[in-house]
């Protein structure tokens, strides 16, 4: 059971450890009105941290949902110029972002999806010229949720609400290492130390491709870019400020190049799009792009995503996540990437970070689609790993060498 203490050690390891609050730094944080409790225990950590100050962007998902049904895809479109100079107004004076997620997967389900793209092409061509600074790290950033009852009865549909609650709580909880009696801190530190020592071999070896094999079907080959970084266990900022951007994280992650995968992949989990959840899904890449994909259901909303813009039919994302990591071992799946994608081996389609190419974050958007980064305004990431994954690396001169065997790291 969750109790009120562990609220509490969840919001002082949000703030000192995945934030990384600094001394008169200004702190942003989004979060739904369901959760003031919670964001009140948060603003007085980010307060006691030196927060410059704390300003809470609340939103109410029910008002918005109002939002896409009353509202002209006019209105929707039309994104104000002071929604862009306040955002450009905390990050030109540093600050740092906090999200809690709580909200329930496909709460959008029902809402004419045409709305709801269109609003978000709308938001993100207006700030376009902001988004690097946490899409490179430029402030720190970190997303972390806690449970609500609307989500924990997606997850646990056959259940009582409150024992549906008490168990989503319990399993957030126990995949962010946040338990009654622990430190959640030093824990994360060693965590982040063990992420970062794989990342470590993993880069040491250059692979120039990975192989991916398991009884699904799934055999395929991922070329990577030439000057590839592997990343994972929290970053710094260029100020040499280290944090934790999500809350769980498993993954060591790198850029594919776009041209380079071949072969076939078979999902191993549902993959939840604009509220529809796709499942039992396969795509055929050639040259890196999706040539041939089928689901056995919602193939409609795996079509959209796909054909979303040029990019969407190619990798910007290969994350390697060992089968015994404890959102896997959790058994639960949620409904939210911030916690699936940790729970297996994953890709994804679309825009690939700049953090995972040497200097990437200097490049500009022509310098990085030059060295093979994909780039599209989605991406999505989808889970393939199951407990018979196997991976080799094969580096320039052919030599090959396993990373994975039966789901986990070889080394
Ligand atoms: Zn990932
Ligand atoms: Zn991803």
């Amino acid at each position: 059971m969750v109790t009120e203490k562990m609220y509490d050690k969840l919001a002082e390891l949000i703030v000192k450890k995945g934030a990384n609050v600094q001394k008169d730094q200004p702190v942003v944080i989004n979060a739904s009105v369901r959760d003031a409790d919670f964001i009140e225990m948060l603003a007085k950590y980010a307060y006691e941290a030196g927060a410059k100050y704390v300003s809470v962007e609340w939103s109410d998902s029910k008002i918005a949902k109002m939002g896409y049904q009353y509202q002209s895809i006019e209105t929707l479109s039309d994104v104000p110029q002071h929604f862009y100079d306040k955002r450009k107004y905390q990050q030109d004076g540093g600050a740092c972002f906090i999200s809690i997620a709580s909200g329930k997967p496909g709460e959008m389900s029902d809402v004419d999806s045409e709305k709801i793209n269109a609003a978000a092409v709308a938001v993100y061509t207006k700030i376009a010229d902001l988004i690097s600074y946490t899409m490179n790290n430029e402030g720190q950033w970190c997303i972390a949720g806690i449970p609500s009852l609307e989500w924990a009865k997606v997850v646990f549909p056959d259940l009582p609400d409150d024992e549906a609650f008490e168990k989503l709580g319990d399993a957030i909880f126990a995949v962010t290492r946040v338990s009654e009696d622990n430190d959640p801190i030093a824990e994360w530190e060693q965590h982040d130390k063990e992420l970062m020592e794989h990342c470590a071999k993993l880069n040491e070896y250059r692979f120039k491709e990975l192989h991916f094999t398991n009884g699904l079907g799934t055999d395929l080959h991922v070329e990577l870019v030439k000057g590839h970084k592997w990343a994972g266990g929290g970053c710094f900022t260029p100020k040499g400020v280290f944090f934790d951007p999500n809350m769980p994280t498993e993954e060591c992650f790198c850029m594919p190049l776009k041209t380079g995968t071949n072969g076939m992949v078979y999902a191993s989990k549902p993959l939840s799009y604009n509220g529809k959840v796709i499942k039992d899904f396969w795509f055929r890449f050639e040259n890196g792009k999706v040539v041939d994909y089928d689901a056995k259901e919602e193939k409609d909303a795996l079509e959209k995503l796909l054909n979303f813009d040029e990019g969407s039919r190619y990798l910007g994302e290969v994350a390697l996540v060992p089968y015994d990591s404890p959102v896997s071992k959790s058994g639960v799946l949620f409904f939210n990437t911030l916690y699936d994608e940790n729970a297996a081996c994953h890709l994804a389609l679309g825009r690939a970070y700049p953090e995972n190419i040497e200097c990437g974050e200097k490049m500009s958007k022509e310098e990085l689609a030059a060295h093979g980064a994909n780039d599209s305004m989605q991406h999505n990431d989808f889970m393939f790993g199951t407990a018979d994954m196997d991976i080799d690396g094969i580096k320039e001169d052919g030599t090959v060498v396993p990373v994975f065997r039966k789901g986990n790291f070889v080394f």
